[in-house]
């Protein structure tokens, strides 16, 4: 048994410190990246803030809204085949830069990547999603996709440090994800004592992967604008969210009234609720690792994302960042133990 003593950290462990800046206004900051991706030599255009490929976020609907302020979505891996071709089918132009298709690792999967890719060739992104990417058949799983897909933007994860961020991209991802633990609705830390705190996960990943020329998604963990801002902040390139994106008209979860005030069901992906509905129940030899919550009705997710990236924005002013790209390099954590003043919170 071992101790890393060195303390890791969370997004309520820091705030940015503010400094000297020639920006007058938010307006001036551009939240728009540009990446080549080591693999593919594609690059892609946007806003790089994405739904979580979760059945109560990652819709297709909420794909069509973000898609107009370039923000993405990683759509959700339960459609079928038939419900892709019907969206793409009806979808507007240019809808496939915002998009990834998502995956597990089973024999179904790999059937159903290769008819989708093969049927819509207009499709560049696959995010390949397990909780645990530790694993060996998970790194091999990713080396034979990008032998079948050369051309495809990979993403890969989740894991949490530096050198499975290597062996990821070296395996032939493009694009790794980070988060063991930290979403909204995730139970992992809980039932399995496993995870790692978000930021410093976020720090040590990016080092590792941008040393390769790949990038990271943050993962989970974000509740606030100011998390997002941090994540950035710490290094990554994209960062995913599941529980900020929920509860709107877009995202998907049952519609529940009770007493005269309308909620939305969300869950995580390994709770109860998603494998009943999935895969016909909780398997005996595992635990479920989300939770279901309910969640106040938001209406369309336009204002969450202006909110969103309104924050972002003065983020950037405060420390003098014009672009998003130059804010992890304007970047200075203190470490804090207080955030905001609750005293008129509810
Ligand atoms: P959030 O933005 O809500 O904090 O986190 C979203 C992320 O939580 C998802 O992108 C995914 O990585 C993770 N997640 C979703 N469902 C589950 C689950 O059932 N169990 C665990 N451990 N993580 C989940």
């Amino acid at each position: 048994m071992r101790i890393e003593y060195e303390v890791k950290l969370g997004f309520k462990d820091v705030m940015f410190r503010p400094k000297r800046s020639t920006l007058k206004s938010r307006s001036m900051v551009s939240l728009e990246r540009t990446f080549k991706f080591m693999h593919t030599g594609k690059s892609w255009t946007g806003v790089p803030i994405m739904a979580a490929n979760m059945d109560t976020v990652g819709t297709f609907e909420m794909a069509l809204a973000l898609q107009q302020h370039q923000l993405f979505t990683a759509i959700h891996k339960h459609y079928s085949v038939a419900q892709w071709n019907d969206f793409l089918e009806q979808a507007p132009e240019g809808i496939e830069n915002y998009i990834a298709l998502s995956t597990g690792t089973g024999e179904n999967d790999t059937e159903k990547v290769d008819e989708l890719f093969k049927r819509h060739p207009r499709l560049k992104f696959l995010c390949i999603d397990v909780a645990n990417g530790y694993s060996e058949h998970f790194v091999h799983y990713v080396q034979a996709t990008r032998e079948r897909h050369p051309d495809i933007v990979i993403m890969a994860g989740n894991v949490v440090t530096g050198e499975m961020v290597e062996e990821l991209l070296l395996a032939g991802a493009d694009i790794i994800k980070v988060g063991i633990g930290p979403g909204s609705v995730c139970t992992t830390r809980v039932k399995t004592g496993v995870g790692y705190p978000q930021l410093s996960a976020v720090i040590e990943c990016a080092d590792a992967a941008h040393g390769l020329g790949g990038q990271i998604i943050s993962d989970g963990g974000c509740s606030t604008p100011g998390d997002v801002s941090k994540a950035f902040g710490g290094g990554a390139d994209f960062v995913m969210l599941g529980g900020m994106f929920a509860g709107h008209n877009e995202s998907g979860g049952d519609l529940i009234e009770v007493e005269g005030k309308r909620y939305r069901q969300f869950y995580g992906m390994s709770s109860a609720t998603a494998m009943d509905k999935h895969v016909g129940g909780v398997a005996n030899y595992r635990a479920s690792e989300g939770k279901t919550v309910q969640v106040p009705y938001r209406g369309p997710v336009e204002e969450t994302v202006l909110d969103i990236l309104g924050g972002i924005r003065s983020t950037c002013t405060y420390v003098g960042a014009s672009t998003l790209k130059e804010l992890t390099k304007r970047t200075t954590f203190i470490r804090v133990e207080e955030q905001e003043n609750q005293v008129y919170n509810d």
